[in-house]
């Protein structure tokens, strides 16, 4: 497995200036275009990486899976009936289908979906920040991780499109919390700063059946495991999920930030870090270094 990651890091490299890193946040313009780290963890406890994998950034749209599989053990099936579960085939922050679907996202990973999960939180915890980041650091087993101030901040000032998707939702019925406050909460779990290390570790629950391999505890019930992963093979990867269920064979989520994280149930899970994004907003090295990699592996759901 090392040897395979090492040859993947060589193999990527002349995909590098190929992508742009996101601007529309201008705090995550100012990272390492050329930054790259890959890492797989198994879920018997074991660790392969290549690259800047002890460097942290921002996961920002990856945080909705978390925020999903809490959304889905506080309302159960009463989620879907504000949030669908189709692929959207537009991009994660459009607004275009909002308006002839009174209000209901196409599903938990666009924009609009993720707000929607995020106000299920919003309304059952008095300190919602502190439950979704307990929630990350306890899947990951890192209790440093944190919200990125600056990189939240910067979101704020820059949040039209998603204050959009919020007021319009709200006037359908489908938020119920303060604008202000649901943008704040959604813009800081997508702050979060993490490691391609603790990314893998943090998504290894839905490799198997949503039980957390390092301390057994059950996160989510097998079947919503199930579940999670059948949404991010549909509509982890935006617009553009059709391509990447193509070329790589994995559930999967992508962030703005440059990461994608995959899992393999029952054998691991393996995260990816390249800031240059492709026209979908995923990362377009880290796309690549998947594709490699359950092709030399000859792993994948398929
Ligand atoms: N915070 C980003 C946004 O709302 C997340 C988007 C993404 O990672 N695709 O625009």
């Amino acid at each position: 497995m090392q040897e395979i990651l090492d040859r993947i890091l060589v193999d990527i490299q002349p995909y590098f200036g190929m992508g742009e890193v996101a601007d529309y946040i201008p705090e995550l313009a100012k990272v390492n275009p050329k930054s790259f780290a890959m890492t797989v963890e198994t879920i018997d406890g074991k660790s392969y990486s290549c690259g800047e994998f002890d460097q942290k950034f921002s996961i920002q749209s990856i945080s909705k899976v978390f925020v999903l599989s809490m959304a889905m053990e506080l309302l159960q099936d009463q989620l879907w009936e504000r949030v669908g579960r189709e692929p959207s085939g537009t991009a994660f922050n459009s607004l275009v289908q909002l308006e002839t679907e009174q209000g209901i996202p196409r599903n938990p990973f666009i924009n609009a979906g993720a707000l929607v999960t995020t106000d299920t939180i919003i309304q059952h915890f008095s300190n919602p920040y502190k439950e979704i980041l307990s929630f990350v650091q306890n899947l990951s087993q890192n209790f440093d991780i944190q919200f990125d101030k600056r990189v939240a901040l910067s979101e704020f000032q820059n949040s039209d499109r998603n204050s959009a998707l919020a007021h319009f939702m709200k006037s359908f019925g489908n938020i119920e919390s303060d604008p202000m406050t649901l943008l704040d909460v959604y813009f800081h779990h997508c702050s979060i700063a993490m490691t391609t290390q603790d990314l893998a570790k943090s998504f290894l629950f839905l490799a198997n059946g949503g039980v957390n391999p390092p301390t057994g505890e059950s996160i989510v019930s097998k079947l919503k495991a199930k579940r999670v992963n059948s949404l991010m093979l549909t509509s982890g990867l935006y617009d553009n999920v059709g391509d990447f269920a193509y070329r790589v064979g994995l559930p999967a989520k992508s962030g703005v930030g440059g990461g994608i994280v995959a899992v393999l149930p029952g054998e691991f899970s393996v995260a990816v870090w390249s800031p240059e994004l492709n026209l979908s907003g995923n990362s377009l090295v880290g796309t690549k270094a998947l594709e490699l990699f359950t092709s030399y592996t000859e792993k994948s759901i398929f």
